[in-house]
């Protein structure tokens, strides 16, 4: 057998060691809740982390994205300027150590709240996208779902002279663009129906998701073995809800990310470490 890479025992400004995680995931049937912060390392930004760019920009709302056409314009000629960074990204070790734990029969499910399609390039399958994902658009008119390469090409045939720099990228795929240069853009509209809006098929603040997709992440979660979270504060109630389930239910809560959680005080394990170290190393623990 290899050596497996000596880690320590405990894990600074954490409650509890490696060996603990190690302990609850080797049981198996763990069901992954991951958020932002898996994917800081592949350089998507954390609304809510440590650089997370919720104080300087206020993300996109369902209401005004929906209702304001002067919105949803400015949200398009922003993100057809985002989405190639989002685009460019690529997994990391955290993305692969937790297709490693699936490839070794280790999970039940994995559901994610980013959607930014890491987990799926970095080899993860039967992903449950519980915000839905940036490389799929939905009108809004007809329901229509198409990918968005296909509108990338759309708008760049009708945006031939249109590619401001831009510094930030917000999860969502937006960016900041000033007013004389959203003037300057030309939205597309849905193929199918020939003139209904489009929206990427994400859940936007503000927005409720679809109610079998939340059905199908309480079916994992009860039947679970252990609810792993990786990279969220929970701050949103739509993936805190099922830490709150697996508690009620009595299935352990493991947590690992950078910072305090909302679910701190529903955690069995609780480590407090960057997940690209952490991940590979519990990896390494429970399939060496
Ligand atoms: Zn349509």
């Amino acid at each position: 057998m290899t050596a497996v890479p000596t880690a320590p025992l405990a894990v600074p400004g954490s409650d509890s060691s490696l060996d603990d995680l190690a302990d609850l995931v080797a049981g198996g049937d763990v069901v992954v809740l991951s958020g932002a912060g898996l994917s800081t390392d592949s350089g998507i930004p954390d609304y809510r982390g440590a650089t997370g760019s919720l104080r300087r920009h206020t993300p996109m709302t369902y209401q005004t994205f929906t209702r304001d056409p002067r919105g949803r314009h400015r949200y398009w000629a922003r993100s057809f300027v985002g989405w190639r960074q989002i685009r460019a990204a690529r997994p990391n070790d955290g993305h692969r150590a937790v297709a490693d734990l699936q490839a070794a029969g280790l999970l039940g499910g994995l559901i994610t709240q980013n959607v930014d399609g890491l987990h799926q390039a970095g080899g993860a399958r039967d992903v449950v996208e519980l915000h839905g994902g940036l490389d799929r658009t939905v009108c809004l008119a007809c329901g229509d779902v198409a990918d968005r390469g296909e509108l990338d090409e759309r708008l760049r045939a009708a945006n031939p002279d249109f590619g401001p720099r831009v510094d930030e990228v917000n999860p969502d795929g937006d960016a900041e663009l000033p007013d004389e240069v959203l003037d300057g853009f030309l939205m597309v509209d849905c193929l199918a129906c020939g003139g209904g809006p489009l929206k990427p098929d994400v859940v936007f603040f503000g927005e409720t998701v679809p109610r079998d997709r939340v059905e199908r992440c309480f079916e994992l979660v009860e039947q679970a073995c252990s609810l792993l979270v990786l990279g969220s504060s929970l701050a949103v109630m739509s993936g805190y809800r099922f830490v709150l389930r697996a508690a009620k239910l009595g299935i352990p809560v493991a947590i690992v990310t950078v910072g305090p959680t909302r679910g701190d005080a529903k955690a069995a394990v609780r480590l407090d470490a960057p997940l690209g170290t952490v991940l590979p190393q519990l990896v390494g623990r429970v399939t060496g």
